[in-house]
């Protein structure tokens, strides 16, 4: 194409909501035939609400939701949101916050070391689940959910179910990828079971669902769908999504997302509708003429 279809390209992008980095952008975009769809506020809002508490015998909401909501409030994280919003306002202050990405966080409350995460976090920590909360979280995973365990003080004493809501849009924008001939794939650091009724409700097979990936790994996920010769497109919001994002052919960062993200990505969805991801992928095809 010539340079001024080109900026008549990003032109159109901008009317359309799409920030472009560059004119080139359009080139790579044009070739993408696989697209990797971050599941937490990309496919769903991203705004997740407390469901529900499960507590063991010597423990009671209340002091699974104070000790928690303590430790979450100092993070930013989607399900962290969920419990110091279900926690209220009078916590008490954490010392020793630490993060831990894609897997909890932890700190001491009240001079309770307490933990709150996936299990793969408490296992760290050498604690078990009781059986009753383990049934719980399965359960809670199985309907869709996101489940984690609250633990201090050397035991296990709870359980947080949290959940998320698919956009309106996203089944429609999964329709249209595949209509431009893209196979979606969706990607998360989520629980198989919650990451497969996501994929479900918005027309993605199970095969299709990479799920329970650690922050780091999202990277090598990219990597291995282009290992196989795939030319991959990335559309994601969080700092964990930043370097998946640099890694595929094509990175679109949600406008609505973290700085990370949009820094990493090639193009910017203003609105954060993963509608316009084919709208993006449309554009650049049809400025390059290989669409009418
Ligand atoms: P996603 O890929 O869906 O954005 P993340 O990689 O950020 O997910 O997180 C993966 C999982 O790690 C979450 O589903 C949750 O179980 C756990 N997790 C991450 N951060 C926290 C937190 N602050 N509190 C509790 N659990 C967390
Ligand atoms: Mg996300």
């Amino acid at each position: 194409a010539t340079p001024t279809a080109l900026l008549v390209g990003t032109g159109r992008g901008a009317q359309l909501g799409i920030l472009i980095k560059g004119p080139e952008v359009l080139e790579t975009t044009r070739r993408v035939d696989t697209v990797v769809l971050d599941k937490t506020g990309t496919v769903t809002t991203g705004a997740m609400a407390l469901r529900g508490v499960h507590t063991a015998a010597d423990a009671t909401e209340e002091q699974v939701l104070r000790l928690a909501g303590a430790v979450e409030h100092a993070s930013e994280h989607p399900v962290a949101r969920a419990v110091a919003k279900a926690a209220g306002d009078a916590l008490p202050p954490v010392e020793g916050f630490e993060n831990v990405p894609g897997l909890g966080v932890q700190g001491v409350v009240d001079g309770h070391a307490v933990v709150v995460g996936r299990v793969r976090l408490l296992e760290d920590w050498s604690l078990k689940l009781p059986d009753d909360l383990a049934e719980a979280m399965r359960r809670a995973e199985a309907e869709g959910s996101t489940a984690v365990a609250v633990a201090w003080d050397g035991a296990v004493r709870g359980v947080l179910v949290v959940g998320d809501t698919v956009k309106p849009s996203s089944a429609e924008a999964v329709r249209r990828l595949r209509g431009l001939g893209l196979r979606p794939v969706l990607l998360t650091g989520d629980n198989r079971a919650a990451a497969e009724a996501v994929a479900a409700e918005v027309g993605i097979p199970a095969e299709d669902v990479i799920a329970e990936v650690l922050p780091e790994e999202k990277v090598d996920a990219v990597k291995r769908l282009q290992a196989e010769g795939r030319s991959v497109a990335m559309v994601g919001d969080g700092v964990n999504d930043a370097a998946a994002l640099a890694q595929a052919d094509l990175g679109l960062a949600m406008g609505t997302g973290t700085d990370a993200a949009i820094e990493a990505g090639d193009l910017t969805l203003v609105r954060g509708d993963l509608l316009v991801a084919a709208d993006a992928i449309r554009l650049a095809r049809k400025t390059l003429g290989t669409i009418k």
